[in-house]
C-alpha cells in the first residue's frame, strides 16, 4: 500500500511555520501580516473556500479583511477596492476569490493588484518571474504540492514528471517549479494522445483535471508518486460526497505515495496562500 502523504498533518506544520514568523514581525517589527480577501456574488463554494481561509488566517495570527461585493457589482467597483487596497500600507497581500460572475473581467483584476500584494501569485510579472526561474510569488496550489513532493523525494533529479492538466493556475506553474528541481516534465491535456502510456512512464504523477477518478490503476507505474489536486463532488448513496481526480482505491495498492482527497493538497493551498502573505509583508518592509 502507497505511503500516504497527509495533506493535513504537514499543513498544519506550515501554519506552525508562519505563526512563529508573524509573532517574530509582530514582536520585533510591529508588523501585523494582513490580507484582504475579496469576494463578489454568492457562490456557495466560493464562500466555503473564503471561510476556511479566514478561519486559517485567524488561527495562524495573520489578519483578515473580508471585502464582500454583490454579484451585480461592475468592474469600475471592483478595480476601485483593488486600488484602494494596493494603496493601503496595512496590506499585505490581496486574494481575490475566483471564479468572479461572468461580467467581470478575471484578467483586468489579477493584472490589477500590485505585484508584491498578489498572493495568488497570478499577476503576469508573478508569472513571468516563475518561468524564468527568479524569486516571487508562487501559485498556493502547486507550492503546496511541491512542499507534498519533498516529503518523498528530496531530491527529484532526473525523475520523469507528469501533470495532467494544463491551467494556469495549476498545470502550467507546477511545470515550472518541477523544471526548477531538474525533473523531465511533461504536461498533458485533454488533446494529447497515449496520455495512459504517457503516464504510465512517470516516476511522479500530478493530477489538476477537474474530472473524478479520470485517472485509475491501468495510468500508473508501480511505485510511483501522485498527487492529487482534483476537488469534484460526486453522490454516493444520495449524499455528497468530494473526490479527486485519482481513484483512491484502484492506485493506492500500487503507487509509491500518494495524496487524499479530501486531506490532501486542500489544505496544503490554505497554508501556502499563509506563507505567501507573510512573506509579502516581509518583502514590503524590507525584512526578508
Ligand atoms: P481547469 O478546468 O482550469 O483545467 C483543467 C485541465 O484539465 C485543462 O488543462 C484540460 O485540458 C485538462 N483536461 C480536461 N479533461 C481532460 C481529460 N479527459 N484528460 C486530460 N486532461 C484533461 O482546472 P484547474 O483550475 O486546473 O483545476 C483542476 C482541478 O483541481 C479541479 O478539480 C479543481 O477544483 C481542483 N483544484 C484544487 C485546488 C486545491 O487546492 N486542492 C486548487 C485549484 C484547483
Amino acid at each position: 500500500m502507497a505511503h500516504l502523504i497527509d495533506g493535513k498533518k504537514l499543513s498544519a506544520q506550515v501554519l506552525q511555520e508562519v505563526a512563529s514568523e508573524v509573532k517574530m514581525l509582530r514582536a520585533e517589527h510591529d508588523i501585523v501580516p494582513t490580507l484582504a480577501v475579496v469576494l463578489v456574488g454568492e457562490d456557495p463554494a466560493s464562500q466555503v473556500y473564503v471561510r476556511n481561509k479566514v478561519n486559517r488566517a485567524e488561527e495562524a495570527g495573520v489578519c483578515s479583511i473580508s471585502h464582500h461585493l454583490d454579484a451585480e457589482c461592475t468592474q469600475d467597483v471592483l478595480n476601485k477596492l483593488i486600488d484602494d487596497l494596493n494603496n493601503d500600507p496595512q496590506v499585505h497581500g490581496i486574494l481575490v476569490q475566483l471564479p468572479l460572475p461572468s461580467h467581470l473581467n478575471e484578467e483586468e483584476v489579477i493584472a490589477a493588484i500590485h505585484p508584491l500584494k498578489d498572493v495568488d501569485g497570478f499577476h503576469p510579472l508573478n508569472v513571468g518571474a516563475l518561468a524564468s526561474g527568479r524569486p516571487s510569488l508562487v501559485p498556493c496550489t502547486p507550492q503546496g504540492c511541491m512542499i507534498m513532493l519533498h516529503q518523498v523525494h528530496p531530491d527529484m533529479s532526473g525523475k520523469n514528471a507528469v501533470i495532467v492538466g494544463r491551467s494556469n493556475i495549476v498545470g502550467k506553474p507546477m511545470a515550472a517549479l518541477l523544471l526548477q528541481e531538474n525533473c523531465t516534465v511533461t504536461i498533458v491535456h485533454s488533446r494529447t494522445k497515449n496520455i495512459e502510456s504517457l503516464c504510465r512512464n512517470a516516476d511522479i504523477v500530478v493530477a489538476a483535471v477537474g474530472r473524478a477518478k479520470l485517472i485509475n490503476a491501468d495510468w500508473i507505474r508501480p511505485g510511483a508518486t501522485v498527487i492529487d489536486v482534483g476537488i469534484n463532488a460526486i453522490d454516493v448513496d444520495g449524499k455528497r460526497k468530494l473526490t479527486g481526480d485519482v481513484d483512491f482505491e484502484s492506485v493506492a495498492p500500487i503507487a509509491g505515495a500518494i495524496t487524499p482527497v479530501p486531506g490532501g493538497v486542500g489544505p496544503m493551498t490554505i497554508a501556502c496562500l499563509l506563507l505567501n502573505t507573510t512573506r509579502a509583508a516581509k518583502r514590503q518592509s524590507d525584512k526578508t
